[in-house]
C-alpha cells in the first residue's frame, strides 16, 4: 500500500508523533494509502526550514536564476504529467479527461508567474527638498517570507500550484497543507522540486486535518508571514481569526452559490452546453460551478427539458471507462452531505426533474461515493438547496420575468463568487455583469480562465484577489526607497 509522507527541508518524513491516517478511494471506499500526519513539531520544522532557505541559497538567488529554476520545474512537471494525473485520479476519482485538463494547469501556474515577475513595473517619483537638491523615490517588491498555503480537495494540484507558483516566483517559501482527502499530488510535487534542483526548505508539505491538527498548527504558527487559503467559508473565517494573531495578511478563496442567468434571446445550445458543464463538471465539485439557474420565462420549459436530457445522457463511472463524463464525489462523507440536500429538496416540496439518488453501480463500485446528477424546479429562493452551497452535481432551475428581478434574486445569497450570463444582447450583458454581485462573471461562457486576470470572490466568497498582478501584490511586500540627492 502507498504510504505518503510529509516533505520538510527537502526530505520525506513521517510525523514526529508517528501518527498516520487512511486515504480511501472515492470509487470503492477501499483504503488506498496511509498518510503521515504532521505534528506541531513538524510544522515548526517546516517553517524553520523555510526561514533558513530565505536566508540561504534561495534568498540569494537573483531573479533571472529563480525564473529559470521555476521554468525548469514546470518542464519537469510536464515530464511527470502522467504521474500527476494518475495520483490526482486515485485521490479524487475524477474522469481522466478532467484530471488531464486540471493537471495541465499545474505547470502553467509556474510558467505564467515565472514569466510575469520578469516584467513587474515599478513606481518612480522625483521630489523636491527644502535644500533644493531633490530626492528620488522608487518602489521595490520583496518577498513576504514564509507563506502558509491551505488547500481544498476539489482540484488539488491546480489550486495548490495557483498559490505556490506566484509565491515562489516572488521569492517566498511555502509550507503547504493539502486537504486530508487529496495528499498525493502535493507529495509528488516534492519529488519534482527536488529533481529540478529547487533548494531544500523552499517547498514544504505537511499532511493532516484542520482544527486541532496540522491546518491549525500551520495557521497559528507565528513564523508564518502570510496565509493563503481555498476552502469553505466557515474555515476561512477560522483562518482569518488565527491570522489576526500577529496581524498577518490573508487571501481567502471560499464557497459559492453561483447563479447561471439565461435570457430568452440566448443561443440555447451554447447556454445548455455551458450550464451542463457548470453544474456537473467534476461531479459538481467546482467552486465556480452553478447551483442556481434562472431562465427567462418564455424559454423555461424548453431549457429544463434540454438540461434534463443532457444530464441523463451523462455517463457515470470509473475514470478510465470510455465516454465517462462524471465520477464519484470525493468521499462517502461528502456523499452523505449531498444526499441529505437531495432529501431536503424533496421535503421542501421540489419537483425532481431528474436524479435525486444514487446510481446503480456494479461490483466494488457499489461502495463508492456516487450520486446522480440532479435537477429540481418549483422551490422558492429561500429554500435551503437554493441558498446553501451543496458542492454536488445538482441545480435548481426557476423562471424569471425581468432583468431587475433576476439581478435581485441572483444577489440574494451571502455568497458572491461567480456568475454566468447567457444573452445575445450586448448592452444587457454589460448591465447584468456590472450589477451581479460576484468576483468573476462570464458572458456566454463558463470556466474560461486567463491566469493574468483577477480571481476571487465578493461577499462571503472571498477576501482579496489572486491572479496576475494581484498575486504579485499578495505575495510581495512593496517598499518605497527614498534617496536624497
Ligand atoms: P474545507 O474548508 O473543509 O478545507 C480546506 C482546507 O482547510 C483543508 O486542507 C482542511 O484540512 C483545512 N482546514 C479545515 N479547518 C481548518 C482550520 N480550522 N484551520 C486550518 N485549516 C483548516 O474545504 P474543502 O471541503 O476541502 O473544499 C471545498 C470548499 O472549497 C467549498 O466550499 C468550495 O466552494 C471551496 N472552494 C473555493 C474555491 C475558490 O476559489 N473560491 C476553489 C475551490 C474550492
Amino acid at each position: 500500500m502507498t504510504h505518503i509522507q510529509n516533505f520538510i527541508n527537502g526530505a520525506f518524513c513521517d510525523g514526529a508523533e508517528g501518527k498516520r491516517f487512511e486515504k480511501r478511494s472515492p470509487l470503492t471506499n477501499a483504503v488506498i494509502a496511509t498518510v503521515a500526519e504532521a505534528a506541531q513539531a513538524d510544522v515548526a520544522a517546516a517553517v524553520s526550514a523555510g526561514r533558513a532557505a530565505l536566508k540561504g541559497a534561495w534568498g540569494r538567488l537573483e531573479l533571472t536564476a529563480r525564473v529559470a529554476l521555476l521554468t525548469k520545474l514546470a518542464d519537469e512537471m510536464d515530464r511527470r504529467a502522467e504521474d500527476f494525473i494518475a495520483a490526482e485520479i486515485a485521490d479524487t476519482g475524477m474522469p481522466a479527461g478532467v484530471a488531464r485538463h486540471m493537471c495541465a494547469r499545474g505547470s502553467a501556474n509556474f510558467r505564467v508567474f515565472a514569466d510575469m515577475v520578469k516584467n513587474v513595473p515599478t513606481e518612480f517619483f522625483e521630489m523636491s527638498t527644502p535644500d533644493g537638491t531633490g530626492a528620488l523615490n522608487y518602489a521595490i517588491r520583496r518577498p513576504v517570507g514564509v507563506v502558509g498555503v491551505v488547500c481544498p480537495w476539489n482540484a488539488p494540484l491546480l489550486l495548490m500550484t495557483w498559490k505556490v507558483g506566484p509565491a515562489l516566483a516572488c521569492g517566498n517559501v511555502v509550507v503547504v497543507k493539502p486537504s486530508e482527502e487529496t495528499p498525493q499530488t502535493a507529495a509528488l510535487l516534492g519529488e519534482v522540486m527536488r529533481d529540478a534542483g529547487v533548494p531544500d526548505g523552499v517547498y514544504n508539505v505537511v499532511h493532516g486535518f484542520g482544527p486541532g491538527s496540522t491546518g491549525e498548527f500551520l495557521t497559528a504558527h507565528p513564523g508564518v508571514n502570510a496565509i493563503t487559503f481555498t476552502g469553505e467559508t466557515r474555515t476561512g473565517a477560522a483562518i482569518m481569526k488565527a491570522a489576526a494573531e500577529g496581524a498577518r495578511p490573508v487571501s481567502l478563496e471560499m464557497g459559492g452559490k453561483n447563479p447561471g442567468i439565461i435570457f430568452a434571446d440566448a443561443d440555447l445550445n451554447a447556454a445548455i452546453e455551458g450550464t451542463v458543464r457548470s453544474c456537473f463538471m467534476n461531479t459538481g465539485q467546482v467552486c465556480l460551478g452553478t447551483e442556481r439557474v434562472f431562465v427567462e420565462r418564455p424559454l423555461f420549459g424548453r431549457f429544463v427539458a434540454a438540461l434534463k436530457q443532457a444530464a441523463e445522457a451523462m455517463k457515470i463511472g470509473a475514470p478510465d471507462a470510455p465516454g465517462v463524463a462524471m465520477g464519484p464525489l470525493i468521499s462517502r462523507e461528502h456523499q452523505q452531505k449531498v444526499l441529505s440536500y437531495y432529501a431536503r429538496a424533496v421535503a421542501e416540496g421540489a419537483t425532481v426533474v431528474t436524479g435525486g439518488g444514487v446510481p446503480d453501480m456494479q461490483g466494488a463500485h457499489q461502495n463508492g461515493a456516487w450520486v446522480q446528477p440532479t435537477i429540481w424546479t418549483g422551490l422558492p429562493d429561500d429554500a435551503a438547496v437554493c441558498r446553501e452551497e451543496i458542492f454536488g452535481p445538482c441545480c435548481h432551475v426557476s423562471p424569471f420575468d425581468t432583468e431587475d428581478e433576476v439581478i435581485e434574486r441572483a444577489n440574494a445569497v451571502p455568497y458572491g463568487l461567480s456568475a454566468a450570463v447567457w444573452t445575445r444582447d450586448l448592452a444587457r450583458a454589460h448591465r447584468v455583469a456590472a450589477l451581479v454581485e460576484a468576483g468573476v462573471v462570464w458572458v456566454n461562457s463558463w470556466f474560461l480562465r486567463d491566469l493574468r486576470t483577477p480571481f476571487g470572490g465578493a461577499k462571503q466568497s472571498g477576501i482579496g484577489r489572486e491572479g496576475g498582478v494581484h498575486s504579485l501584490e499578495f505575495y510581495t511586500e512593496l517598499k518605497n526607497v527614498c534617496i536624497k540627492l
